[in-house]
């Protein structure tokens, strides 16, 4: 089992013309030119330039200033400096404008692993030695419709004599056998992780389980998880939990299904629908012979005999052993001792285990392990592949890394109302998703209607697709649906929570706002027929919490207030929410500390604070501070 460190670097061919510095990683550095700067360039040679380089880098490959390119970079709507790194293809845009032709300096050893790497991936679809593997499934669904003991149920229920007492590991998900053939759990409910694996491009699993108790029925998450399966392109299967409550109702969820497009089999449509206890453990055959049955349907193969690839599924770092990382192998075998790339991370598996702790030599296809012997730890969602050359392995990560950095600033850029005015102008666009939350079923509908018709009003190069529509808070989920379907988020008259701020903040998610019907429609419609006025937007300063009220003397409330994030600052205006509905707009008519004014109150800090013209402050609301800004026009 030695390792050969020759690998495949042999004879393969060239990336950029003259191989020109061939150092670690392919730097620029060593054989530039300083070269007399001209004013009009004549019949230039290309320019080779590296995969990622920084602004400094590129303008010196390019004989001009840090300042020109950044102006350049501006033009593409990325805000960088002299030390900020920049890939190739961002590069090379940069060029292209300043007059250059480029290469693309990739170090031999690279372009060979990420062609390889590209290639094991494509040929997995098509691969003749392909052979029946079993289905990994997701439990999705609303909080406390047990998704969790339908896992423990199913979990429990199928494992081996002797074998159930001593289940207590927990590595993110789990395999069980069922008429002789086999299972894979995903032990991570809820759509998050489902959505935020998308996102990074890994499709893990293959059948969605949509958990909905029949005695609460389809409630909010329901309808999200339908949003996030539907969008993904997963199979659905139904399974109506907790009929033994003397107040479970089958045949109501099965007519709220349908009025959410999810028609049950037996009335038509093409989602089978299995009534389950999770508690009493009954219908639990029922629904793992459907799962199988869909499996069947959909063919789900893989070619055991050949290195592994497939997807992290969950990863930390263990205070004993190092990185340890749950993967799942989607095609081939996973040995010991293989040399792994997940992400931008690599090592030599040390040791493996699987879902009870036992330790392994091998994992075939859909067979999740936990692995120690990476140097760093991956990101749920990234994808892994086996080399034999731990060279070639090294290399590759240690380029991703790079990658990464550069899309931190660069990324995959996020879709703004004004990108889409832009495409417009540019006829490029196609399509404008939408994620809408209201606060109430009546403005919801109203509303979606309105959107819906635009469409015929408006020239039909660009068609509005509302992805998801519901009532309620702006949440978590409504951003990392946003983001996975590049979709922005309209809110009437609701607000997102701290978490989902956050959250759309990191992801760069548009989040649009309106308390009016009739300046939603108009802002969109614009947005559609590429006539976007310039538009004022609320830039948010800060959330706090009320921890308490007093009443002053003369009838007004002060509120005694926790800030959660970010800042208030005086002059900030205040939205008063109450469970994610806007109950109040207005200015700050005191913010104290102590007994003192105070100008600004940091996250983390205690303040009082007093409201214009509102006094009906309760503990528990959050208010948000925000100040009023012009948005720059783009174009
Ligand atoms: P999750 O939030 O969806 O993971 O829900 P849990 O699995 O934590 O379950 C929520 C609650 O419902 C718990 O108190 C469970 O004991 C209960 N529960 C789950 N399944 C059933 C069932 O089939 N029947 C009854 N009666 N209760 C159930």
């Amino acid at each position: 089992m030695t390792n050969t460190f020759q690998g495949r670097r042999g004879g393969a061919g060239r990336g950029g013309p003259g191989g020109r510095g061939r150092g670690k990683g392919g730097r620029a550095g060593a054989a530039r030119t300083v070269a007399v700067r001209r004013a009009q360039p004549i019949e230039r040679e290309p320019v080779t330039m590296p995969s990622v380089m920084s602004v400094a880098e590129a303008a010196d490959l390019l004989q001009t200033t840090g300042v020109e390119i950044i102006k350049e970079l501006m033009k593409l709507g990325i805000m960088a400096n002299l030390n900020q790194q920049i890939d190739y293809d961002t590069a090379a845009r940069v060029a292209e404008s300043l007059g250059w032709e480029t290469n693309e300096q990739v170090s031999e050893v690279v372009q060979q692993a990420t062609a390889d790497f590209e290639s094991r991936r494509a040929e997995a679809a098509t691969d003749e030695d392909a052979v029946p593997r079993p289905p990994v499934v997701t439990i999705m669904g609303h909080v406390d419709h047990g998704k969790t003991k339908l896992l423990d149920a199913v979990r429990s229920a199928n494992v081996a004599e002797g074998e159930a007492g001593g289940i207590t590991q927990h590595i993110g998900a789990y395999q069980i056998e069922t008429q002789g053939r086999k299972v894979t759990f995903l032990d991570t409910p809820g759509h998050e992780a489902f959505t935020a694996m998308r996102a990074r491009g890994a499709q893990a699993t293959d059948i969605a389980v949509l958990v909905v108790a029949a005695d609460d029925g389809v409630m909010p998450t329901t309808r999200e998880a339908i949003a996030h399966i539907r969008s993904a392109n997963v199979p659905m299967v139904v399974a109506i939990n907790k009929v033994d409550l003397p107040a479970a109702n089958p045949e109501r969820v099965k007519q709220q299904l349908s009025e959410n497009n999810v028609l049950p089999e037996e009335w038509g449509g093409d989602v089978p629908v299995v009534e389950v206890s999770a508690r009493e453990k009954l219908g639990l055959d029922d629904l793992l012979e459907v799962i199988l049955l869909v499996a069947d349907v959909n063919e789900l193969r893989a070619n055991p005999h050949k290195p592994a690839n497939g997807v992290v599924i969950e990863a930390k770092v263990d205070r004993s052993r190092g990185p340890l990382a749950t993967v799942m192998v989607q095609s081939g075998t996973m040995n010991l001792r293989d040399v792994v790339v997940a992400g931008a991370t690599w090592g030599r598996i040390k040791a493996m285990f699987d879902d009870r702790g036992k330790r392994i030599r091998r994992a075939e296809p859909s067979t999740p392990v936990e692995i120690l012997g990476l140097l760093d730890v991956p990101q749920a969602g990234d994808t892994f592949q086996v080399f034999d050359d731990e060279k070639v392995a090294r290399a590759l990560a240690e380029q991703r890394q790079a990658q990464r950095r550069v899309d931190a600033l660069i990324g995959d850029r996020p879709v703004k109302l004004t990108d889409l005015y832009n495409q417009v102008q540019a006829g490029t666009a196609a399509e404008f998703r939408v994620i809408l939350k209201a606060d109430v079923q009546g403005s919801l509908g109203a509303i979606q209607n309105a959107l819906l018709k635009l469409n015929d009003d408006t020239d039909q190069s660009v068609q509005l697709a509302i992805q998801f529509a519901g009532t309620g808070a702006i949440t978590e989920s409504d951003v990392s649906l946003a983001s996975a379907t590049r979709s922005i988020i309209i809110g009437f008259n609701v607000r997102p929570d701290v978490a989902a701020k956050r959250a759309a903040d990191a992801a760069q998610v548009d989040i649009r706002f309106y308390n009016i019907i009739y300046n939603l429609l108009d802002e969109v419609r614009q947005a559609m027929t590429g006539l976007l006025a310039p538009v004022f937007q609320d830039v948010t300063d800060g959330y706090a919490e009320v921890r308490d009220t007093f009443k002053l003397p003369g009838g007004d409330v002060v509120a005694g207030l926790y800030v959660l994030d970010g800042k208030i600052t005086r002059n900030s205006k205040a939205r008063v929410l109450r469970s994610g509905t806007v109950l109040n707009e207005g200015g700050i008519k005191s913010l104290k500390r102590f007994k003192d004014d105070v100008r600004e109150v940091a996250a983390g800090y205690e303040c009082g604070l007093g409201l214009d013209n509102f006094n009906d402050l309760q503990v528990g609301d959050q208010i948000e501070f925000y100040h009023r800004e012009e948005m720059a026009r783009t174009a």
